[in-house]
């Protein structure tokens, strides 16, 4: 394969449309997409007509205007090209139908914001984001609005959140001096998945319904050697990601490396960052690529964030930062952070915005899923906290008690090969246990779970460090002496926010009640933290940044309880019909079979022993009878909730509801260790996880 030449080949990009439009049209688009401008109207026409020229001759047929609506998930609607002319028909794709569609919105999760009988909702086209041919149709990255304007998806206040930053850091850029066109916050999510085999898959109701087990004894083996970590890949899966690069690369994903993740059967891939608007979309068609290719390979990727209890579950690192068009990394600390006057600013600004807003950063990746991993001990904890490292860490400290900082000298770390070359040490170690971590030029926000549209996050963080940036430039502009004023500004707010910087082991025993000291939040689960995003200081940022509406953002936070809610419904009532239709039945079934086998020795003879069987049926018999006895439970809790009312809907979901299927599952997982594996209705977590060859 000729990568170069493949790289890209369905993505109508820089280049093709270099090739295809006229220069005019061209160059008014790339405006639109380079500087911010608005969109020339009259240029879609041309930028149509190209696009399906070329498109037409990858093979397509059909367009469709591509959305994110608030499920999650990503729509399409798919139209052909075809217009009647005579009794033949021309392919045509007009200005208008690339610029707007019209799509029935009573369908999508809207919280509210949509009265229902206004059903009519639009998708306009974002020419930030490359158009690109899969599968015999021209995709066409939208927005999607209602009707009365309000947005219905995850890329409109995603675009708006970008505008904000661009904004308001283009103000503190000019305080120092440096003008540019744009201002991006850039994006590189890492990707964790599972793989597992299709044939096992298929025989789990848990896993086709939700995604991941609800039952399952621990294997005799799970991650305790250590040794799936970065381990050689399977031949299996080596074919597997061989297929989903060259597929990735294809669309123009820069999928960059790939390796064995912590857990059995878990991997990951890493693309190259991007624009924040490009890494969404890329990610969204990244894990759909993931899954179609993983059936071609006769497996499953899972993405769910728990699919195994016991073993790690996956999430996505988030690394965030923003940069001028002329290529300025705003968070590059350079060679001497002390006195890198912008550097200290932007960096005194994420943490001012993320000690401010520590709780809505924690809402915007709540969910069902996620919530197995934060504050779960794995993973980050659910306590936002930032991680500098030595060298920062030290320098904001110094900032922090008025010390003089010395500069510590970068450490020339040998690898103890003499062959080798010496190479400078990190400056930053990998602490993985923090959820916000600065690593080198940028922030890892590692709290997103593998299967979000880390949309949600992005937006939360651009408009608060959107927010900070306002503030500080409000301040300073017109200052007389601006590294003076600066340097006040950084040191003031360092010393306000120097609670929210953690430099130590998160996952520690220690840091929870020492977080608490701090006045640290530390939401556990969904439930409880998603209500943060009612608070008026809360809605105000998101309003004031102009990224939501006041009615949108409450609308969003509903929708996020209604989600969590459904899922953990159809997660309970797949329980059940698990347990009772063959958990139950099968454990009866072998109690049955155990005690035709007592009572036939018995019949040769009352003296040959029968111990273990006697044993094995009553502690069984108990087991299922307990099991019945919390499932009923479980069953009538869940039947007296009222699903609509969703606040406290949400809370006894999480304080009612888990706490009971926990019960059943640790009545299940009992069982299964007891039960033959003849008579076990499903695949246990061995087959699970080690049946990928
Ligand atoms: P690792 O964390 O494994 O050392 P890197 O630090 O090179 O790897 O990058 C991890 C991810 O961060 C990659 O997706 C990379 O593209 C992304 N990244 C690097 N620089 C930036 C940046 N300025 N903005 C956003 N993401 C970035
Ligand atoms: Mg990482």
């Amino acid at each position: 394969m000729n990568l170069p030449e493949k790289f890209g080949e369905n993505v109508f990009n820089d280049s093709v449309q270099k090739e295809t439009l006229p220069s005019e049209v061209y160059k008014a688009l790339r405006a639109t997409i380079e500087a911010g401008n608005r969109l020339d109207v009259s240029i879609a026409g041309a930028v149509a007509s190209a696009m399906k020229k070329w498109a037409v001759s990858k093979g397509a047929t059909h367009y469709t205007h591509w959305f994110q609506p608030l499920t999650g998930l990503t729509a399409e609607k798919h139209d052909s090209f075809i217009e009647p002319e005579g009794d033949k028909v021309i392919m045509r794709l007009t200005g208008k139908s690339l610029i707007v569609g019209e799509s029935d919105a009573s369908s999508f999760p809207s919280g509210g914001s949509r009265a229902t009988y206004m059903a009519r909702g639009y998708t306009a086209w974002d020419p930030t984001s490359p158009a690109f041919v899969r599968g015999g149709t021209l995709y066409i990255p939208t927005v999607f609005v209602s009707y009365t304007g309000d947005t219905l998806d995850k890329k409109s206040p995603l675009l708006r959140s970008m505008t904000a930053v661009d904004k308001q850091a283009k103000r503190i850029l000019k305080l120092f001096g440096i003008e540019c066109k744009k201002v991006s916050t850039t994006v590189g999510p890492e990707q964790e998945y599972f793989l597992i085999s299709e044939e096992e898959y298929y025989k789990r109701k848990d896993l086709r319904l939700t995604g991941r087990t609800l039952f399952g004894a621990p294997a005799s083996r799970g991650q305790e050697l250590e040794d799936h970590y970065f381990g050689a890949i399977k031949p299996k899966v080596a074919e597997f990601m061989r297929d989903l690069d060259e597929q990735l690369w294809s669309y123009g994903v820069l999928s960059k490396t790939k390796h064995n993740e912590v857990a059995p059967a878990q991997h990951e891939m890493a693309p190259v960052f991007t624009t924040a608007n490009v890494a969404v979309d890329t990610n969204m068609l990244t894990m759909e690529i993931m899954r179609n290719v993983a059936k071609k390979h006769g497996l499953v990727c899972l993405l769910h964030e728990k699919p195994f209890e016991g073993i790690n579950g996956s999430g996505k690192h988030n690394n965030w930062s923003m940069s001028t068009d002329k290529g300025l990394n705003l968070l590059n600390p350079g060679a001497n952070p002390e006195s890198n006057t912008l550097f200290k600013l932007v960096l005194a600004a994420v943490i001012k915005a993320v000690d401010d807003y520590q709780g809505i950063l924690r809402a915007s990746v709540a969910s069902a899923g996620n919530d197995h991993r934060l504050g779960a001990n794995e993973a980050p904890p659910a306590i936002i906290s930032v991680y500098l490292g030595d060298q920062l860490g030290a320098l904001v400290d110094s900032i922090v008690k008025d010390k003089n900082y010395t500069a510590g000298k970068v450490v020339q770390a040998s690898i103890g090969v003499p062959e080798s070359p010496i190479f400078p040490k990190d400056a930053t170690d990998r602490n993985r246990t923090s959820p916000f971590a600065f690593t080198g030029n940028k922030f890892e926000f590692r709290m997103l779970g593998s299967q979000a549209n880390v949309a949600d996050a992005n937006i939360c963080l651009n408009t608060i460090v959107a927010d900070a940036f306002e503030q500080f430039a409000n301040e300073l502009e017109g200052a007389a002496d601006i590294e003076k004023a600066a340097n006040k500004v950084i040191s003031r707010e360092l010393k306000a926010h120097s609670r929210i910087i953690f430099n130590h082991d998160g996952y520690g025993p220690e840091w929870e009640p020492e977080a608490a000291r701090r006045g640290l939040l530390n939401n556990k689960n969904t439930a409880d933290a998603v209500p943060l995003f009612y608070e008026d200081k809360n809605v105000d940022v998101f309003v004031h940044q102009g990224v939501f509406t006041r009615s949108e953002a409450i609308a969003r936070a509903d929708i996020r309880l209604e989600n969590y809610i459904k899922i953990i419904n159809i997660e309970a009532l797949t329980m059940l019909e698990m347990v009772k239709r063959d958990i139950i039945p099968s454990v009866s079934d072998y109690v049955a079979e155990l005690c035709r086998n007592v009572a036939s020795k018995q019949a040769v003879s009352g003296s040959i022993p029968c111990d273990s069987e006697k044993d094995v049926i009553a502690k069984l018999a108990e087991l299922n009878d307990k099991t019945y006895k919390a499932a009923q439970q479980l069953e009538s809790h869940l039947k007296a909730i009222d699903k609509d009312d969703v606040k406290p809907a949400s809370q006894s979901m999480a304080h009612v509801i888990i706490p009971d299927m926990e019960r059943v599952r640790a009545l299940v997982d009992g069982m299964e260790t007891l039960t033959s594996s003849d008579f076990w209705p499903y695949p246990t977590y061995f087959d699970l996880l080690y049946s990928v060859k």
